[in-house]
């Protein structure tokens, strides 16, 4: 049986009140308490005010029907960094890191490279490229307002300074004063296709749809992206995407079509097809 959310509760006590994994209960309590994990472990007989504790058991309540943890935190680390997450934005994935590690590792020898970022969400790419790379010029798309909201703070947060525009894939450049003569065309896209189980699954089922899926094959953005690069691109651009494990091959005969040379695709860290790159020299 739970204690009234009423009943006075140590932190110790609190740990044991549910069957949630005790990291994610630590993680929970030190946010409802704004402490840090270190703490809880220091001060274990301490009295949690009421307050913190109907919050705490709100939290758990909201954890155990299956709301993400990021989006209960408010955020998620990506890159070394902290992103603010809300339920506007994908969830930054250890996955994207490799498209990150790809970018830098292309523009190293580049001075003041040009960067775009494609439906950047929370803004984790545009951010940590922005943050690495001080000299680079990075701009940053998003269809929907709410995403460019939390994409804006992460970058002030993180003191960068990166140009946000609204609209679908490329659209949004045209909006305002045209930019083009990128280095670099980065996008993780909504990969999924729309009758994948996947997203009746786990973190998904709170996530944006239009952050996942394309309510199509869930190769529409790529055909976008193919198409509309080599307009924006430098000489030698190149064009990099994340994609769902199964879709490596798909994307790179999509870059080929499109006339993309020295294509290749990256395997992430549990070996699955996952980046794929190509560069443009029309
Ligand atoms: N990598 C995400 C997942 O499969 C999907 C993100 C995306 O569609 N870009 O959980």
């Amino acid at each position: 049986m739970q204690p009234e959310p009423s009943m006075a509760c140590t932190v110790r006590e609190s740990l044991r009140l549910t069957t949630l994994p005790r990291l994610e209960l630590q993680m929970l309590l030190g946010h409802a308490m704004s402490r840090s994990r270190a703490w809880l472990i220091a001060h274990d007989d301490e009295v949690l005010s009421a307050d913190c504790h109907a919050s705490f058991l709100q939290l758990c309540a909201r954890r155990e029907s299956g709301e993400p943890m990021a989006y209960l935190l408010g955020y998620r680390e990506f890159m070394a960094l902290e992103f603010e997450v809300s339920p506007a934005v994908l969830i930054p994935r250890p996955e994207t890191e490799l498209l990150v590690y790809e970018v830098l590792a292309m523009i190293g020898p580049i001075d003041h490279p040009r960067i775009l970022d494609l439906g950047t969400g929370s803004g984790a790419i545009a951010v940590s490229l922005a943050h690495a790379r001080r000299d680079a010029s990075v701009w940053a798309t998003d269809i929907s307002a709410d995403a460019l909201a939390v994409a804006c703070r992460n970058a002030a947060n993180h003191g960068v300074d990166v140009q946000f525009l609204q609209g679908s894939w490329f659209e949004a450049l045209n909006a305002g004063v045209a930019v083009d003569g990128f280095d670099v065309i980065v996008s993780n896209p909504p990969y999924i296709a729309q009758n994948d189980q996947h997203l009746r699954q786990g973190d998904l089922r709170y996530e944006p749809s239009i952050a996942l899926t394309d309510q199509a094959d869930g190769l529409s953005a790529y055909r976008a992206m193919v198409m509309g690069a080599p307009r924006y691109l430098g000489q030698g651009g190149s064009l990099v995407v994340e994609h769902g494990f199964d879709q490596g091959a798909l994307v790179s005969e999509l870059f080929k079509a499109a006339g993309f040379d020295h294509i290749k695709t990256l395997p992430d860290l549990a070996g699955h097809p996952r980046v794929t790159t190509g560069s443009y020299n029309g």
